[in-house]
């Protein structure tokens, strides 16, 4: 233990925190390896309709098959792809690999037009470059534009400038769906919102969660921002869909306040593309 001069200014050796350090460094160190051998895959949540239950967009959610550690989810990587500038390079393989998916299920199932939603880092969406991509990533896998859904968060579609992205109009203008990831939790810009081709909203978990049924104060309080910002929603012709919807009960009141759509365990976690085949198998013979 050692202080330094100054108060708090500790340089203390934290054995916990060096390993850490130190798994991080080696996961960084480890991914642009690991999308050259191809140990990404996408996995895909169900977005239902609250209206009859209906599958009608999946949002893909990228995975590392690690071979040692198993399967590692998106928050233990997508940061630090994010500082490296590997998002770029991993962000496009997974648009490819989806839309791939999406334009299968598609030609299998025509009459279902599953939607494939596709999150942009900040620093994907921030290049100017994006619109091409994504234009070339549509022609070549002959998914049609609005079969697309692309996920942006509020500071993502602020761009660095702290202007909104020039991109966005592009991207709507290939005919894509834009929408706002984890909306409420970053920092809304309403007279922009009003003004960005964005299609729909993403109501942010923690909100969806304090819905609750028990009569508490802060149940009834976030219930009355939902409804709040499905009105909002509504007033600008924008689609809303529920994030991290857990419960039965959940499902009820989002329906009862107009909301469109929900995703979370209660229609289902991510789960691999066979089970997405799976389940339009299924709904096709209901
Ligand atoms: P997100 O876009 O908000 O994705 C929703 C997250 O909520 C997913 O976590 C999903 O597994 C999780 N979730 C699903 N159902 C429930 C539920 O019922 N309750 C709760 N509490 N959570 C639920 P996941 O897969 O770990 O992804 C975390 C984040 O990583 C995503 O948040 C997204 O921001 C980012 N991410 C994932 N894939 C990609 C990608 O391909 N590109 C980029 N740029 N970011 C990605
Ligand atoms: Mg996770
Ligand atoms: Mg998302
Ligand atoms: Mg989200």
């Amino acid at each position: 233990w050692a202080k330094g001069e100054g108060r708090g200014r500790w340089a203390v050796y934290d054995p916990e925190r060096s390993a850490r350090d130190h798994a991080r460094s080696a996961l960084t160190a480890g991914l642009p390896a690991a999308l050259d051998r191809g140990e990404f895959v996408v996995h895909y949540q169900p977005i239902v309709s609250l209206v009859d239950g209906g599958m009608l967009a999946v949002e893909a959610l990228v995975r590392w098959a690690h071979p040692e550690q198993g399967l590692i989810g998106p928050d233990h990587f997508i940061g630090l792809a994010e500082e490296t500038g590997l998002i770029v390079r991993l962000g496009e393989w997974v648009l490819r690999r989806a839309c791939r998916d999406a334009e299968a299920w598609r030609r299998q199932f025509p009459d279902a037009e599953l939607v494939v939603s596709v999150n942009l880092a900040a620093r994907q969406a921030d290049d100017p470059a994006i619109v091409d991509t994504v234009a070339a990533v549509l022609g070549r896998t002959g998914l049609p534009p609005e079969l697309l859904q692309l996920e942006l968060t509020e500071s993502a579609v602020m761009g660095t400038a702290g202007e909104p992205l020039r991109s966005l109009h592009r991207l709507a203008a290939l005919g894509v769906r834009l929408a706002i990831d984890d909306f409420g939790t970053g920092y809304s810009n309403l007279a922009y919102l009003r003004r960005l081709p964005i299609h729909s909203l993403k109501l942010a978990g923690p909100f969806v969660e304090g819905i609750r049924s028990d009569g508490s104060a802060a149940g009834h309080r976030d219930e009355r921002i939902v409804d709040a910002l499905v009105r909002l929603a509504h007033a600008l012709e924008l689609s809303v869909t529920a994030e991290a919807v857990e419960t039965g009960d959940q499902v009820e009141r989002l329906r009862a306040l107009r909301c469109d759509t929900g995703q979370g365990r209660w229609f289902g976690p991510p789960v691999p593309a066979e089970e997405i085949t799976a389940r339009l198998r299924d709904e096709e013979t209901r």
